[in-house]
């Protein structure tokens, strides 16, 4: 099967690989339509690892998909052929502790999509558990399907939050997942989202949406305006998805009394924490890790017209093209938020 395998750092190329094929009877067999490029992705082309997570071998990438169903396993009875799916790319063993105690997405033995040793799904079709494959709505295109991915992250993260209806929320950080973030939390009720940046262009994109109030950090101190926008209260909620240390200095000042911190980006060193600043607003932190329980219901609010991510797909490109597709991905252009593969058209 053609795919887009990562050779080794800085090195993909795109070539035939045998992947294996063998369905179970609970498996269903999926043709390839769209791909979203990761962070994580680029990340692993232009590092070669993340954290203990070395590509040593050569890799196929991509964790971002939506496709179409051509066959499925005996047991199977939720979905057809010619079903278009998007599909939750970490598969956990559902015999584990972690899965039983119900964090199957923090089970050791997870194995994830693209990260090391297991290959992703930049290639023509995939075996997959139908319990981790969700059927789309015919409205939902597989465009949007292959958002689900990193809009799960955000909708995990207001899930955390526990917001109510009307709060304010902030967002640090305006890449995919803080958009998404920002989206999902105005789903579960907030009233506003404040989102900081220092790119214009992508607070430009994080302000069409009603509800999000974009804000440069070049421009004043973050924590004067959301005094400013909640009567000297403080935002209700803050979610870190910037993953910049800088983002820390200060963060407590933006909380209310009693609120939640809930950490989205990892940030890639370590980062001093003021307690005091913490428990003088008995802060509750929360944190993430990808998502658990959450796919089925980010496909309703997209099925329903409550978020829409069309506008956050900058730019698609054709399999053929994947290399090029990487190359700009790994340019970080700020008015790129999601870039695409289309894998096969007529899937679309
Ligand atoms: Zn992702």
């Amino acid at each position: 099967m053609k795919a887009l395998v990562l050779e080794e750092k800085l090195r993909l190329s795109l070539r035939e690989i045998e992947l294996p094929l063998d369905m179970g009877p609970r498996d269903v067999r999926i043709r390839i339509g769209r791909v979203g490029i990761c962070g994580s992705d680029v990340h692993y082309y232009t590092h070669g690892r993340i954290g203990p997570f070395v590509v040593s071998e050569p890799m196929v990438l991509g964790h971002e998909a939506a496709g179409v169903v051509v066959a499925v396993g005996r047991e199977v009875h939720h979905l057809a052929p010619g079903d278009r799916v998007c599909m939750e790319p970490g598969i956990p063993d559902l015999s584990s502790r972690a899965s039983r105690e119900g964090h199957y997405n923090l089970d050791p033995a997870v194995r994830f999509w693209a990260t090391p040793p297991i290959h992703g799904c930049l290639t023509s079709e995939v075996i997959h558990p139908a319990a981790f494959t969700f059927k789309l709505p015919d409205h939902v295109s597989l465009a949007e399907g292959a958002m689900v991915e990193p809009f799960a992250v955000g909708l995990h993260a207001a899930t955390k939050a526990q917001i109510k209806p009307g709060a304010t929320a902030v967002v640090t950080g305006a890449g995919p997942i803080g958009i998404m973030t920002a989206l999902a939390a105005l789903a579960a009720g907030a009233g506003q989202v404040v989102v900081s940046d220092l790119s214009a262009e992508k607070l430009a994109i994080a302000g069409q949406y009603p509800g999000i109030v974009p804000f440069d950090i070049r421009s004043g101190s973050l924590s004067a305006r959301v005094a400013e926008l909640t009567g000297g209260w403080g935002a209700d909620v803050v979610f870190e998805a910037s993953g910049s240390p800088r983002a820390y200095d200060g963060i407590f000042d933006l909380l209310a009394p009693s609120g939640t911190l809930v950490l989205v980006g990892m940030p890639p060193d370590l980062v001093p924490f003021d307690v005091v600043a913490a428990q003088a607003k008995e802060a509750r932190i929360e944190t993430i890790f990808r998502y658990a329980n959450v796919y089925s219901k980010a496909v309703a609010l997209m099925a329903s017209g409550k978020v829409d991510l069309k506008p956050l797909i900058s730019a698609s490109f054709p399999f053929e093209q994947s290399i090029a597709a990487f190359e700009r991905a790994s340019q970080g252009r700020p008015s790129d938020i999601k870039l695409q593969i289309v894998v096969e058209d007529s899937a679309s």
